[in-house]
């Protein structure tokens, strides 16, 4: 005999949660100008730009991704392209991205990799993508989902921010936060939570000073560790 557990012990009222959140996030990013690298997904369908655009896009502004990654596809499309720049005119093309030097070194050698280990092709395995060069967890699970459609979370700054606020986890840090999204959400949402959030994140739940005033998530949200807000 299967003994149901008490009502509020449920794990479906949760579920009704989230899909409500889902739903009302999906409505406001439908107002939002999209994200650069689900933009650069479905302008381009392909796994190595999105891969270069995620390492163009740690610690980057969004606009600033967009534009050194369009600089940069102009001048390589291709891992052999990439392998095959000098380190200068990488660097150019992505400036002002954050660390540009250092990323300029690692998207070439990304490029020579992709040639010598992997047929000119991103593996599409978290443990291959995990071996090249600024390549974490992050940009492994961004790719793996946007770019596989093999589900997997991409815990960046916003999903850690606004996950935890939400109450829906309690984590000091984004492994910790993947980790606790994976039993949280169903697999259905995993590859769309990032974007989701981050366009939120951009939008409406910045990390200093959140625009509370007016958020579509008001009343689900217990603004967890929020001192201050609009
Ligand atoms: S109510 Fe404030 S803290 Fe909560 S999701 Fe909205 S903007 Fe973020």
């Amino acid at each position: 005999m299967t003994i149901e557990p008490p009502e509020a012990e449920r794990s479906l009222w949760q579920i009704d949660q989230i899909r409500d959140l889902q739903e009302r996030l999906r409505a406001f990013r439908a107002t939002c100008r999209v994200t650069t690298l689900t933009e650069v997904q479905s302008s381009t369908r392909s796994p190595f730009h999105l891969l270069v655009s995620c390492v163009i896009s740690l610690r980057t502004k969004d606009e600033v991704t967009h534009d050194a990654s369009r600089r940069l596809f102009r001048l390589a499309n291709t891992p052999a392209e990439l392998a095959a720049l000098d380190l200068e005119a990488i660097a150019s093309a992505i400036y002002p991205a954050g660390f540009y030097n250092t990323k300029a070194a690692q998207l070439r050698q990304i490029g020579a990799l992709l040639v010598e280990d992997h047929g000119g092709e991103v593996p599409g395995d978290e443990a291959a993508l995990l071996e090249l060069p600024g390549v974490g967890r992050k940009t492994a699970n961004l790719v793996l989902g946007l770019g596989f459609g093999i589900p997997a979370i991409c815990v960046d700054t916003h999903v850690h921010r606004i996950s935890n606020r939400l109450g829906m986890v309690a984590t000091k840090n984004p492994d910790a936060t993947e980790k606790a999204l994976q039993s949280v959400l169903s697999k259905d949402l995993w590859i769309d939570i990032n974007d989701l959030l981050v366009t939120f994140g951009q939008n409406r739940c910045h990390p200093t000073s959140p625009r509370c005033t007016g958020c579509p998530l008001d009343d689900l949200c217990p603004r967890i560790g929020v001192t201050r807000h609009r």
